[in-house]
């Protein structure tokens, strides 16, 4: 029996893009399949356009290949490959975004290195010329920040959700027990036998990016929260920086003769003082509301409807004979 290669696509109003996604895919991985059954999974994320009805239509065209998941409603990027990870049944499970971002034909990279041993493949961009100046400068500080923050979790810098997992990495993940995961974050909490491919991220195919600054701020958050507890610890450490830092604007303040001079201190110190205050306050919130989530235990998203894809005929006479 030929191994499976399970291949997750989450698109959330993505109808400009479903059928070119699909056969860009199954075009670029033909030389697997010999050796491999390919598999695509289009898991939709509450879409409120087209998207159900076209990935339904091209299951019709491909029933041995696709299966189709709809969630209940849209519960965002993760909850749609969780979906995704969740009815993947294939030997190697490749999560990617569906707007050609990724590009396909790394999959045949990523599968080399999994065939030389590797549990889990990351695709790391080299470069992002397509991406805005925004997008770029947001997306390194972002990498940076995590990197920093993952006290002993060792984290690849420029990695997204384009990653490949081995059946046995597959099953680890999920059985962690966190109903809210962040996959670029649980990942790399498994540790296992790890390597990594680069590749150029292409232009989006069609459509927008379900992005704004907003929900980027909140994906950002989640992964700091979601990492470790390190950021707690740091905030120790800026604590007793800005103690000495307000000592030192005191005895400028004792020292200094000008009246003006002594109001600008004080009110410097306050200032920096409420800063801090603030900025620890939201942080210890953002990680009790992680909690709340984690005692409610609901699930990451809630599938709807799933058709999985028709059982494969039987190999051909020549291939048994
Ligand atoms: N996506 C999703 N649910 C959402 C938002 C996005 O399933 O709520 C999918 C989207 O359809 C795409 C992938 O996640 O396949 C990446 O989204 P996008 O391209 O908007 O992100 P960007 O590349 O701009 O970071
Ligand atoms: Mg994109």
């Amino acid at each position: 029996m030929k191994k499976v290669i399970s291949v997750i696509a989450p698109m959330y109003n993505e109808e400009s893009l479903v059928r070119e996604y699909c056969e860009t895919t199954f075009r670029a991985l033909e030389v697997l399949q010999e050796k491999y059954q390919i598999e695509i999974i289009l898991v939709n994320d509450g879409s409120k356009d087209q998207t159900w009805n076209y990935m339904l239509k091209l299951q019709e065209n491909y029933p041995f290949n696709i299966s189709t998941v709809s969630l209940s409603r849209n519960f965002g990027l993760e909850g749609a490959v969780y979906a995704g990870l969740q009815v993947s049944k294939g030997d190697l499970t490749v999560v990617m975004d569906a707007d050609l971002q990724d590009p396909p034909h790394v999959i045949i990279n990523m599968v080399e290195q999994y065939e030389k041993g590797a549990d889990i493949v990351l695709a790391k961009r080299k470069k992002r010329s397509n991406d805005n100046y925004f997008k770029r400068t947001s997306a390194k500080w972002y990498y940076i920040l995590l990197d920093e923050l993952s006290g002993k979790i060792r984290l690849e810098r420029d990695v997204a959700n384009f990653r490949l997992l081995s059946r046995e990495a597959l099953n680890k993940l999920l059985n962690l027990p966190e109903v809210n995961p962040v996959f670029r974050v649980t990942v790399p909490f498994l540790g296992m036998k790890t390597a990594v491919v680069e590749y150029e991220r292409d232009k989006r195919f069609a459509g927008e990016t379900k992005y704004n600054l907003k929900s980027m701020i909140r994906y950002a958050l989640d992964s700091v929260t979601g990492i470790s507890i390190e950021p707690l610890r740091k905030l120790m450490i800026l604590g007793f920086g800005s103690g000495l830092i307000c000592v030192l604007f005191l005895i400028l303040t004792i020292i200094s003769k000008d009246a003006w001079k002594t109001s600008f201190f004080i009110s410097l110190v306050i200032s920096m003082f409420f800063c801090v205050m603030f900025f620890a306050l939201a942080l210890v919130g953002e990680y009790i509301g992680q909690i709340l989530l984690e005692v409610k235990r609901r699930p990451t998203s809630i599938i709807y409807e799933y058709n999985p894809r028709k059982e494969p005929r039987k190999e051909s006479i020549d291939e048994i004979c």
